[in-house]
């Protein structure tokens, strides 16, 4: 009898122990393959790396004392980096900006000194432009950074050459809402999500306060899509193409 009642218990324990070690293997093979937060640092990186699209978010002008600070208190609660192209003599008037800008983890890159069409000025003073915006950044970041974006986007062939001859690099960009004009929180978001595509660099301005208000809804519609924010230099070291691109609304 004792025989009889031990083996069906036995079989029962270890059709429950199967069952439970299914159950587990199968949760745990799922979170990790659908959430890539349950996998060890180095292993989501690469996950990353391999399955989302890359979006670099650009802020022209400025820095500004109090919209800059408001700027990166957005990407810090969103935890996310970005890259400001700034005006050198605004930079050397709120330096600490420059500072707080590359101490959390973005990039800063050159938008010439005094902010003129490059086009419609010597060789002497372009020259004057981007070096002296180079050194101030340099002074206040400790990196120095060729990657520049002309005023306007004006450029030309003496430009390029001028460029080329200094080792300066012109970063463009592909997605443009115009929301350095006078148009609505609504209208630069859409603009943006619509035209938003992989390895994009979206170019957008500081001190603006329509931009403030429409960029957490930007950052999350494009978290959603499974983009991952990164610095010019990161999307930059890919190869990407950053020609220009003209756009019409
Ligand atoms: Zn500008």
């Amino acid at each position: 009898m004792k025989g009889h009642f031990f083996l069906p218990r036995y079989q029962l324990l270890t059709s429950v122990l199967f069952l439970l070690l299914a159950v587990c293997f199968q949760t745990v093979s799922e979170e990790s393959l659908l959430n890539p937060s349950s996998l060890p640092a180095e292993i989501r990186t690469s996950f990353e790396t391999i399955t989302s699209k890359k979006i670099a978010l650009t802020f022209d002008d400025g820095p500004y004392p109090e919209l800059s600070e408001k700027l990166l208190k957005i990407l810090a609660e969103e935890k996310i980096k970005a890259t400001f192209f700034i005006v050198g003599e605004m930079g050397s008037r709120s330096p600490h900006l420059l500072q707080l800008f590359n101490s959390q983890g973005h990039e800063v890159a050159g938008h010439t000194y005094t902010h003129p069409n490059l086009t419609k000025v010597s060789l002497t003073r372009i020259k004057e432009e981007l070096e002296k915006t180079r050194v101030l950044i340099r002074e206040f970041t400790g990196k120095d950074t060729y990657l520049f974006r002309p005023p306007g986007g004006n450029y030309n062939e003496n430009l390029k050459n001028i460029c080329s001859a200094l080792g300066y690099q012109p970063i463009f960009w592909t997605i443009f809402p115009q929301d350095h004009l006078d148009i609505s929180v609504e209208e630069i978001y859409q603009r943006v999500v619509k035209n938003v595509h992989p390895d994009g660099i979206v170019i957008l301005h500081s001190g603006r306060e329509n931009t403030l208000n429409a960029l957490p809804k930007i950052i999350q519609a494009l978290k959603k899509e499974n983009y991952h924010f990164v610095t010019i230099s990161e999307l930059n070291t890919k190869g990407v193409n950053l020609a220009r691109k003209n756009f019409s609304y």
